[in-house]
């Protein structure tokens, strides 16, 4: 699934290609024909993200709310021609002008949003680690007081916007904790170890397209970036995400992996021990 720093991106690109435009706006699938016309034609003024949700904003309140889901993409691609440009797959929404399209797929939700809804759809959210104005107090209250485990309040958005399963299982490793403390036994000082160290690992997603994690990395990305250069990076790589059953790669147990909020979480039990 797309994390947060998917989505920071793609409203990046979007807001590049397409603000101050008035695109062309179509479902080429047809399920979305009524709110491709509603759209079509207005000026676009901004494309924002919070946590995992796309919000586009159209001129007269009208905004483009979308959550990609498990397997959604969207595409933006320039093109300095005006033919047509064929709708591989299926295309729920096309954005177009005469220099770039964008191609909307098996999103999990794609609608359009008055803004009583955007609002209503931001206060659901908790503090993204993306965004400069971002309090991580926000989402300490809550986790203080939950009997819920960290494993389980990194993976809600109402919580934490943004946070999936690759960045909670490489952050929880990171500072040595288990993912089964509950909230309500987490110290603050450690919450404010996983806010901050979030907020350096993501932009560092959003840079390089890519989650990295393992410090020897981060610390070549980083300097690379500080050099004004594209990083140069090699295969994927990881301290716990997908490695169940190989060894940790600083103590050399197993390490393991249980479904937590519905998805695999991976940890090191040795290791992970602190609250
Ligand atoms: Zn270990």
């Amino acid at each position: 699934m797309p994390e947060g720093h998917t989505l920071f991106a793609l409203a990046r690109d979007l807001h590049e290609a397409f603000a101050g435009t008035t695109p062309e706006v179509t479902s080429p699938q047809g399920k979305f024909t009524e709110g491709a016309a509603e759209l079509s034609g207005r000026e676009l003024l901004r494309a924002t993200s919070r946590g995992k949700h796309l919000l586009v904003e159209f001129a007269d309140d009208r905004w483009l709310h979308v959550h990609l889901g498990l397997i959604g993409s969207f595409t933006v691609d320039s093109h300095e021609w005006t033919a047509e440009v064929p709708a591989l797959g299926q295309v729920r929404l096309r954005l177009r002008t005469d220099q770039h399209v964008a191609d909307l797929r098996g999103p999990n939700l794609c609608e359009v949003a008055s803004p009583e809804r955007v609002d209503a759809v931001l206060d659901g959210l908790g503090p993204d680690p993306l965004r400069p104005d971002a309090d991580p107090d926000v989402a300490w209250a809550r986790i203080h007081r939950s009997s819920r485990t960290v494993g389980e309040l990194l993976m809600d958005q109402s919580v934490l916007a943004g946070v999936g399963n690759v960045y909670r299982s490489e952050v929880l490793f990171r500072h040595r904790l288990s993912p089964f403390t509950e909230g309500r036994r987490m110290r603050r000082a450690s919450w404010r170890l996983v806010w901050d160290d979030l907020e350096r690992l993501m932009p560092l997603g959003v840079a390089t397209g890519r989650i990295v994690t393992v410090e020897d990395e981060l610390l070549a990305v980083e300097a690379a970036l500080g050099r004004g250069e594209v990083p140069h990076l090699t295969e994927r790589s990881s301290y716990v995400y997908k490695r169940a059953g190989m060894p940790c790669l600083t103590c050399g147990s197993r390490v393991r992996t249980r479904v937590v909020a519905g998805r695999n979480l991976f940890w090191c039990g040795r290791c992970q021990r602190r609250h």
